[in-house]
């Protein structure tokens, strides 16, 4: 069943720039996606749009019910953004504390975002004692955490070395091939695209738009 539709979606920001030029995109459950292209060619703009952050000029998006009725969706940007006087714990624990979950109830939930990045035995630790790539982690568990149903994911693993990007990408597509959400993966990276998703959109600038859309055979198998 589709669960984001993208309808001849334009974007012009207030200063003139024409960020995107009908755009249609339908987004099935349990898709991973993702948007390749230049710098520039709008596929920020159509994550944060999707995510309700800000106005399209014309068109329309259409989230699925189940979607629009629990708010399912989790943002990872490329900083992992994390608060620096706080603990792992506590940092994955914000958005269930501003949605007022009981503090254990909250406290299970966060145990089990840390153990799907493999963060289990850090809850104690603070962001500057921890790596790059464990950083992203903690980012990634504060986003499923809230056990979403649709995870953008804004150019995550952009900042990180090559190495440190390869074995966090493979243990996204493994935790995807268990759990089986929906993913909108921005990257300019074909190589990361391709490796992880089942469906790759290509897009280009000035306008920006879609010029491809390219099924990809299941993602490799795990051995
Ligand atoms: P809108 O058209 O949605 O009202 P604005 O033009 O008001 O958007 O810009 C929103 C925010 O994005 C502002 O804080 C602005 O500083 C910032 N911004 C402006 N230009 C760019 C750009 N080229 N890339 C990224 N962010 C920008
Ligand atoms: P990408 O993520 O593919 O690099 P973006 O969605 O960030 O592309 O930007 C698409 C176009 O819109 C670019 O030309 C960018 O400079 C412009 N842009 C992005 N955000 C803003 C903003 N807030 N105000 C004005 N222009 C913006």
């Amino acid at each position: 069943a589709p669960v984001i539709t993208l309808s001849h979606v334009s974007k012009v920001y207030s200063n003139g720039t024409v960020a995107l030029q009908d755009m249609n995109m339908t987004i099935q459950t349990g898709q991973f996606v993702s948007l390749v292209g230049p710098s520039g060619c709008g596929k920020s703009t159509v994550l944060r749009l999707i995510a309700g952050l800000g106005g399209m000029t014309t068109g329309s998006i259409e989230w699925g019910q189940s979607l629009t009725e629990n708010h399912k969706l989790a943002f990872v940007f490329q900083e992992p953004a994390l608060m620096p006087w706080a603990t792992v714990m506590d940092n994955v624990r914000l958005p269930l504390k501003l949605a007022g979950e009981p503090k254990q109830k909250a406290d299970q939930d966060v145990l089990e975002a840390l153990q799907l990045v493999s963060l289990r035995g850090f809850e104690r630790s603070f962001p500057r004692e921890l790596s790059g790539g464990m950083r992203m982690r903690v980012s990634i568990a504060r986003a499923l955490v809230t056990k979403p149903q649709v995870l953008l994911m804004d150019e995550p693993f952009g900042a990180l070395d090559e190495i440190t990007r390869s074995r966090l990408n493979s243990d996204l597509l493994e935790l995807w091939q268990e759990k089986r959400w929906t993913v909108i993966f921005v990257t300019h990276n074909i190589y990361e695209a391709v490796y992880l998703s089942n469906r790759v959109v290509v897009m280009a600038a000035r306008p920006g738009r879609v010029v491809a859309d390219i099924p990809i055979d299941a993602p490799y198998p795990r051995s």
